[in-house]
C-alpha cells in the first residue's frame, strides 16, 4: 500500500527512547513500523500507543543481529510502502558501567558490538535502497556522548566503543551519501530514565524529541552530525 504520509522504521521500539520516538513520529502523522526483537512486544507497545496519535503505528519484528530477518524486513517494506523515508536505528544493549577496558571479557565487547553499531550498519545498508527512493530521506543513529573521543575517558568500554564506532560510521555514511540528499547525523538523548539509563534521567518525551528532530530536518538540514536537543556535540 502506497502512502502521502511519511514511512519511518524505529528498532527498538517496544519501551524507552524507541517506543517513545515512534510515538512522537506517529504523532507528527507518519506511519511508523514499531519494531521489536520479539512480534508481541511490538503488538503490545502499538496497542497502548495508537489510540492517542494520527498516524499509523504498524508492529513489527525486527532484531538487527538477524541478517536475514533484517533483509526480509527491507523486502516487505519495500512491497508494502515501496519506500522508506525515516530510519531511526535506536536499539542498543549493554552500559557496561561495571566493565573497566583492561579487564573486560571480549566476548561481551563483541556481542555489544553485534547490535550497537553492526546492528546499524546492516540495518542501514538493507534500507538504503528504499530510502533512496525516499523524497526527503532521513537516517539516524541513536548515540551517545559516551562514544566522544573529545571526552572520551575509561570505564563502560564495550558501551563507549560500540558508540564511538557508531559515530564513525555516521560520518561515513553521511559522507558517501551527501550528494544524494540523504542526511546522516547521530543523536544523543542525553541521560535519559529508561530501563538502560536507570532513575534520575530525563523523561524520555526529551531525550525522544532530540531523535525525532534529526528525523524531520527541512532538506537544508545539517548532515554528518552529533546533536543533543539540536545542538552539536563534540565527536
Ligand atoms: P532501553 O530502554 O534498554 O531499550 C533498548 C531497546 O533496544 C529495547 O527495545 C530492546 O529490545 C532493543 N534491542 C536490544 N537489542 C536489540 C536487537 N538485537 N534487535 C532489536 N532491538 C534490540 O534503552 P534506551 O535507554 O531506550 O536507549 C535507546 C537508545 O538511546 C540506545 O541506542 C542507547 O544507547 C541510547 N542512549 C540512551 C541513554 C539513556 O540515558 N537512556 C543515554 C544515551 C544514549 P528488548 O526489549 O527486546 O530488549
Amino acid at each position: 500500500m502506497s502512502t502521502a504520509a511519511p514511512v519511518s522504521l524505529v528498532t527498538g521500539a517496544n519501551r524507552g527512547i524507541g517506543r517513545e520516538t515512534a510515538r512522537q513520529l506517529a504523532a507528527l502523522g507518519h506511519t511508523v513500523l514499531l519494531c521489536a526483537r520479539r512480534r508481541e512486544d511490538a503488538e503490545r507497545a502499538v496497542a497502548v500507543l495508537a489510540p492517542a496519535v494520527p498516524g499509523r503505528l504498524l508492529p513489527r519484528r525486527l532484531d538487527v543481529t538477524d541478517t536475514e530477518g533484517v533483509r526480509a524486513l527491507a523486502v516487505a517494506v519495500e512491497a508494502e510502502f515501496g519506500r522508506l523515508d525515516v530510519l531511526v536505528n535506536n536499539a542498543a544493549v549493554n552500559y557496561d558501567t561495571g566493565r573497566r577496558a583492561v579487564s573486560v571479557d571480549l566476548d561481551e565487547v563483541r556481542s555489544t558490538l553485534e547490535t550497537n553499531l553492526l546492528g546499524a550498519w546492516r540495518t542501514a545498508q538493507a534500507f538504503l535502497p528504499l530510502l533512496r527512493r525516499s523524497a526527503r530521506p532521513r537516517l539516524v543513529n541513536v548515540s551517545s556522548e559516551s562514544g566522544s573521543l573529545a571526552h572520551m575517558s575509561g570505564g563502560t568500554p564495550a558501551y563507549g566503543v560500540s558508540k564511538a564506532a557508531l559515530n564513525a560510521l555516521t560520518r561515513k555514511l553521511a559522507d558517501e551519501l551527501r550528494a544524494e540528499r540523504i542526511l546522516v547525523n547521530a543523536v544523543c538523548p542525553g541521560w535519559v530514565a529508561t530501563d538502560m539509563g536507570g532513575p534520575g534521567g530525563a523523561p524520555v518525551e526529551r531525550g525522544a524529541a532530540g531523535v525525532v528532530w534529526a528525523a524531520t530536518l527541512p532538506d537544508a538540514g545539517p548532515t554528518g552530525g552529533f546533536f543533543r536537543d539540536g545542538e552539536a556535540l563534540d565527536w
